[in-house]
């Protein structure tokens, strides 16, 4: 599912801020953001700006870059809409009354996508290491995504209940090794294309894994992890050479994904290790304040906060809110406010 960075959306809550007279909390979706007093009511719609939207330079955006007091200044290149901590509370993302855009046709109804309309840009912490794509991604397999808790909160319901299994989310590139199901060639793809057979992390970690070997003799299997370790992203996780951790196996035969148990058998019997466990039960019973609450943390002996966590069932089910396979993350705050991409 693809992010809607602007869309129409209800208002469904509207708190007070201690001590601030200008300001109140809205509440969206499963988002917080500050608005100005008085501009939104409970039930009202509004265009809701998700965090990482980058609005073009455009008089109705301008007051989010403008100096206080100053003159108007041309957008700075680096700006995107941010985790902010105003007035002591948490605020994502923008929230601006449907007045101020009369291009948009009457009636949308809320959920509406206007990412498009509105030309609103996605801030991307990095460029891809794009300078070895051989070809497109590996032919009938998904490519690797992850949907925010806050932006489908209605997942929380869809897995109650269930069994359920919490993984820590690494912070480096994903990586999908597998044999092409037409050319029987071994693939390495990133995220968005096949990379090149050379001296690159992709291949280095296939080397390390024997993962050409391997896959060999099992065709049908996609392995898709994170590849982590020096030279990618920050290697937040402070590892001294490049590693695997691997968090989907799919059979590219049934065009399934493998259960949690027998991923991690399958990954164990080839000697790829899997992400991290944080957590699993019989009963899911979290609500979106508890998994922001355990999706804080360090990577395990560093000083360097996690990224979040990423939440299933133990068994794969299909999500009517996601419109595919039941998988969600839930970021940590305390890695966003403090600049963490
Ligand atoms: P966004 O959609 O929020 O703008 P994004 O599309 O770049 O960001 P990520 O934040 O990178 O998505 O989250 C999804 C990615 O997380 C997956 O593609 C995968 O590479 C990676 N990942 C790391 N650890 C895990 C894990 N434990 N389980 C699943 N995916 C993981
Ligand atoms: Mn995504």
């Amino acid at each position: 599912m693809k992010r809607k960075l602007a869309s129409i959306q209800t208002v469904l809550g509207i708190d007070a801020i201690a001590n601030a007279d200008a300001i109140e909390l809205a509440r969206i979706q499963g988002w917080q953001c500050v608005v100005k007093k008085g501009e939104f009511t409970v039930g009202a719609a509004g265009v809701f700006f998700e965090i990482d939207a980058v609005p073009p330079d455009e008089p109705r955006y301008q007051f989010l870059w403008r100096p206080k007091d100053g003159a108007p200044i041309v957008q700075p290149s680096s700006f995107r809409l941010r985790t902010l901590r105003l007035r002591g509370v948490l605020s994502q993302g923008l929230l601006l009354p449907l007045v101020q855009f009369p291009e948009l046709p009457v009636g949308l109804p809320p959920g509406s996508d206007v990412t498009e309309d509105l030309r609103i840009g996605k801030w991307e912490p990095q460029l891809p290491l794009n300078d070895e794509v051989e070809g497109p991604f590996l032919s009938g397999v998904p490519k690797t995504d992850e949907m925010r808790v806050q932006s489908v909160p209605e997942v929380i319901a869809e897995l109650a209940g269930r069994p359920y299994v919490i993984t820590v989310k690494c912070d480096g590139t994903s990586a999908t090794y597998g044999i092409h199901r037409h050319t029987g060639a071994f693939t390495v793809c990133g995220r968005n294309w096949s990379i090149k057979r050379g001296n690159n992390a992709y291949w280095h970690a296939a080397e390390k894994y024997q993962l050409e070997t391997s896959l060999a003799r099992h065709h049908e299997m996609i392995v898709q992890a994170e590849l982590v370790g020096p030279g990618i992203q920050k290697n937040r996780l402070g590892l001294q050479g490049i590693q695997l951790a691997a968090f989907n196996v799919y059979d590219q035969k049934n065009g399934r994904y493998l259960a949690h148990d027998e991923a991690g058998a399958f990954l164990g019997s080839i000697g790829v290790p899997m992400v991290e466990v944080l957590e699993r039960g019989e009963c899911f019973a979290h609500d979106q304040a508890s998994l922001l609450a355990i999706a804080e943390g360090f990577y395990a002996g560093t000083p360097n906060e996690r990224e979040g966590i990423v939440i299933r069932p133990l068994t794969e089910s299909v999500s009517q809110v996601l419109g595919g396979r039941l998988s969600f993350k839930a970021i940590s705050n305390r890695f966003l406010l403090k600049g963490g991409d």
